[in-house]
């Protein structure tokens, strides 16, 4: 049994849909299925829960149009008629209930009852899609199976009762096809939660782990694991091979090609997982798995954008100590600000994070203990495999605020 799963951009459009159908059908093997929300509708869901949470009855139905637009398209370009998934009528009607109602307090939680639609909608289009064209596919709602607690937007799954609800449903007797949603997770109460942004790929492991695939797939719109983004870095070298070590360690930098939270639960089973190209589905891809580093000597690139860099000193001038550090470290825990880079002298501790809408509040959370000083839109940049002349091409005429150069990795805060 194999795990494939599809983002959001192989699931664009009309084609794409039909693209994966093909990819699906000829995997030759008893397969579950992960599919994210299509194209970009998760940050189309992001602005209609801003506007549902903050009461804005104008602001929800321009949000809501467009969302019911895009899915409309597409269920017109595969089925030849924008009312014809019932499937997806059925939880678009469920949506819009919702929304004449009132939000609670709970942002997070608001957050997941609404976003959580984009992956509803994808496969409950898709699955209507599989069976009018006569494949035998059996739709899951991931909720029900992949259990976690209650903490929204980052939710932690329950391995036990999420193992028992999986071996349940996925027992291929009656189907050898499941389709099922990435991202969504569901708590023992029955409430939506989500893994994080881009937690689909995620969701693929975790369910790989838990029913024992003999690997799993991550189907993406690049050739494989690249050295960098080729957004933004050009002539981007192909990974053939990465260790799962080597692959963490890249993604708990920030390299985007893989979530952060992915490779764990296949490394700790020892399977292997590709990342392959949807374009070009038979070319070889990237294979994660168990070996040494990495099989091309090559730099690689890890750019965070949009970071803010701070640097706090305690106004009494006491020593950045033990004491002090867990003081300051439970100040970031309690905002739940990930800090991407920390650096510390006697007098001054400094980190990298993300921009988050509650940034300003750990700021001043931060001022009533320390005096602040911060830069905002800085960029991090991570090479692993470094060498001179790749320091040179990434830190040249730019203004470096912070650096960390170790063995294997050389760091810098960049303005
Ligand atoms: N749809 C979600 C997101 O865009 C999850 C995913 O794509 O992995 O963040
Ligand atoms: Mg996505």
């Amino acid at each position: 049994m194999k795990v494939y799963k599809f983002g959001g951009a192989s699931v664009k459009d009309g084609d794409g849909v039909r693209n994966v159908t093909s990819i699906v059908r000829n995997a030759n093997s008893q397969l579950i299925v992960v599919i994210s929300a299509m194209g970009k509708m998760t940050n189309a869901f992001e602005v209609l829960n801003d506007a549902w949470f903050n009461k804005d009855e104008a602001k929800i139905q321009e949000a809501l149009v467009p969302i019911k637009n895009y899915h409309e398209e597409i269920v017109k370009d595969l089925f030849g008629s924008a009312q014809a998934s019932v499937r997806y009528n059925e939880f678009i009607s469920q949506l819009e209930n919702r929304l004449c109602g009132v939000s609670s307090m709970h942002f997070d939680y608001e957050y997941d009852q609404v976003v959580s639609y984009g992956e509803l909608l994808s496969t409950a289009i898709i699955a209507d899609y599989w069976e009018s064209q006569g494949l035998d596919c059996c739709w899951q709602d991931v909720r029900n199976l992949l259990k976690t607690d209650d903490l929204y937007r980052d939710a932690n799954v329950d391995w036990e009762l999420t193992t028992k609800y999986m071996k349940e449903a996925f027992q291929f007797a009656d189907a050898g096809l499941y389709l099922t949603q990435g991202f969504l997770g569901g708590t023992i109460s029955n409430l939506t939660t989500t893994l994080g942004r881009e937690g689909s790929d995620y969701t693929a492991a975790i369910i790989g782990h838990v029913m024992d695939a003999q690997d799993v797939t991550i189907w993406k719109d690049v050739p494989g694991v690249l050295n960098a983004d080729p957004r933004w870095y050009a002539g981007t070298v192909k990974i053939n091979e990465i260790s799962y070590l080597e692959a963490i360690e890249l993604s708990f930098y920030g390299a985007q090609v893989i979530h952060p939270k992915t490779l764990k639960p296949l490394q700790n089973k020892n399977i292997p997982m590709y990342v392959k190209s949807f374009v070009d589905p038979t070319a070889t891809g990237t294979i994660i798995c168990e070996r040494k580093g990495i099989s091309e000597m090559v730099p690689v690139y890890i750019l965070k954008t949009n970071q803010v860099f701070v640097t706090i000193s305690p106004f009494d001038f006491s020593f950045i100590m033990e004491d002090k550090l867990i003081e300051i470290i439970s100040i970031f825990r309690k905002y739940r600000v990930k800090m991407n880079l920390m650096q510390n002298s006697a007098l001054n501790f400094s980190a990298c994070f993300d921009r988050k809408r509650d940034t300003e509040a750990f700021l001043n959370a931060l001022n009533k203990e320390f005096s602040v000083r911060y830069n905002e839109d800085v960029e991090l940049i991570t090479i692993r495999q470094y060498t001179p002349e790749a320091i040179e091409e990434m830190t040249s005429g730019r203004e470096v605020l912070d650096s960390q150069v170790t063995r294997k990795v050389a760091r810098f805060v960049l303005r």
